[in-house]
């Protein structure tokens, strides 16, 4: 792959996927020029042999290089930042323990794959570290980590939920050595956690992957800024490119369009085009 090559964040299904076969979609993320990319797997997604090798036929045969096996869970919602902080990822306590086995299922089916990578929302951590509920968001974790670590995988967490002094001060605390992030700059921005291109400087050496992704700042405290086709929002893309150069970094640019249909591939296809202009 090529330093800052232009992928793509695609679904098995769900919310922000189709109800098509692996090799539909990966017919149709062929189809727009590209050959890398993200596989976001939703809650229900099957993770037997057979399911993966559909998979592993499909994506072979479009020649389309996954990097990241992208976890969502049954019962998160979006709909509003106080709604994601009680549903999203492993703080919710009642479904704690069936989402750190569906992580472990995850990074399996990923390894049968070949995908060096697992990310995951963690969710929306109490920020005191003596809060139970945050050590116990910790250890789980580190148990990932060790789970991904003898797969052969590194564990990214997506950013945006909070500061990004606070995730690396959490980063650190884990200490895992296959522990890092998928940043997200719009996020940062829809969430109001404070201006991407600090953050990035601020995280720098634990950038495993990124989304390309736009977005608005919140008119008000608390609720969601507006996510935007790629250029079109708060973000700059001519400067996160520049600033992840600064940063060495050489994954692939993951363009992630959160929503479904028509709209999201025209959008896709004008970011693709804005991101292959930025980097040539
Ligand atoms: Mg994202």
């Amino acid at each position: 792959m090529e330093p800052l090559q232009v992928g793509l964040m695609f679904w098995t299904g769900g919310v922000l996927g189709s109800d098509a076969t692996p090799g539909e979609i990966a017919e149709s993320v062929a189809s727009l020029g590209v050959t890398c990319g993200q596989l976001g797997v939703h809650g229900a997604a099957e993770l037997t042999s057979a399911a993966a090798e559909r998979w592993r036929t499909a994506l072979d045969h479009r020649g389309i290089e996954v990097v990241t096996a992208f976890l969502s869970f049954e019962g998160e919602s979006y709909a509003s930042i106080p709604i994601c902080a009680q549903t999203v990822g492993y703080v919710p306590p009642g479904t704690r323990r069936e989402r750190e086995l569906r992580t472990y299922a995850v990074s399996d089916f990923a390894r049968s794959l070949g995908i060096p990578g697992v990310a995951a929302h963690i969710g929306c951590l109490p920020e005191d570290p003596s809060d139970p509920e945050h050590k116990a968001v910790l250890e789980l974790v580190r148990r990932v980590c060790d789970h991904c670590a003898r797969n052969g995988q590194t564990f990214a967490l997506e950013t945006g939920q909070e500061p990004a002094a606070a995730l690396l001060e959490f980063l650190r605390a884990v200490n895992r050595p296959n522990l890092g992030v998928n940043f997200d700059p719009a996020n940062m921005i829809l969430y109001g956690s404070g201006d991407p291109m600090e953050a990035l400087r601020t995280l720098g050496g634990h950038v495993l992957t990124v989304h390309c992704k736009d977005g608005t700042w919140p008119e008000a405290a608390g609720a969601w800024g507006r996510e935007t086709p790629l250029g079109d929002g708060d973000v700059g893309m001519r400067r996160y490119v520049r600033t992840l150069r600064e940063i060495g970094y050489t994954g692939p640019l993951v363009i992630e369009r959160e929503i479904v249909g028509e709209e999201q591939r025209a959008d896709i296809r004008r970011a693709i085009d804005l991101l292959n202009s930025i980097r040539a």
